[in-house]
Formats: structure tokens, C-alpha cells, sequence
């Protein structure tokens, strides 16, 4: 019998399933309410990606985001580390922009 996880739509509850693949999702064992299949292989991937792009709609959007945070980072480690020693370690934050 394969094996499903679910989470209950309605109190956030997520628990395993036994049943057929053609048989319909249980229902939450703590509440009754209705539940959605995990997949289980691919949601640490999608909650990663899921944070940037609700919070900022675009690619443009993103790059305007980084363009702006990148130099105030970058004065931010340079004034704490000295300007060497980030250009060093975080070539990423010198200024290409
Ligand atoms: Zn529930």
C-alpha cells in the first residue's frame, strides 16, 4: 500500500496516509477538514524559492532589490572588516552596479 503525506488545509496538521493511489484523500484525522498531498521530495526546494518571489514580483524588481541592498551590505562589512578583507571574501559585493 503506498504511503501519502498530507496536511490538513484547515488546522495545519500534517500526518501519513495508507491508501490506493486511486482512492480519495482521507480526511484530518484531528479536525475532519479537508487536506492536501506533500510531496515530499520537492517542497524543501519550493519553500526556498517561494520567499523571494512572492515578496517581489519581478526579476527586474529582484535585481532593483539587490542593486540596492548590495553597496549598504557592502559599506556595512567594509567599515566592520576593512575594505581588503571584503573585497577577500565577498567578491560577489563589489560594485558592478
Ligand atoms: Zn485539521
Amino acid at each position: 500500500m503506498p504511503r501519502y503525506d498530507y496536511r490538513c488545509s484547515a488546522c495545519g496538521m500534517v500526518f501519513e496516509a495508507h491508501h490506493g493511489f486511486d482512492e480519495p484523500a482521507p480526511l484530518c484525522p484531528s479536525c475532519g477538514g479537508p487536506v492536501k498531498r506533500l510531496i515530499k521530495q520537492a517542497a524543501p526546494m519550493l519553500r526556498g524559492m517561494a520567499a523571494p518571489v512572492s515578496k517581489y514580483a519581478t526579476k527586474e524588481e529582484l535585481r532593483a532589490k539587490w542593486a540596492e541592498e548590495t553597496p549598504k551590505l557592502r559599506k556595512k562589512l567594509a567599515d566592520k572588516l576593512g575594505e581588503e578583507r571584503v573585497l577577500k571574501n565577498a567578491p560577489t559585493l563589489r560594485d558592478t552596479f
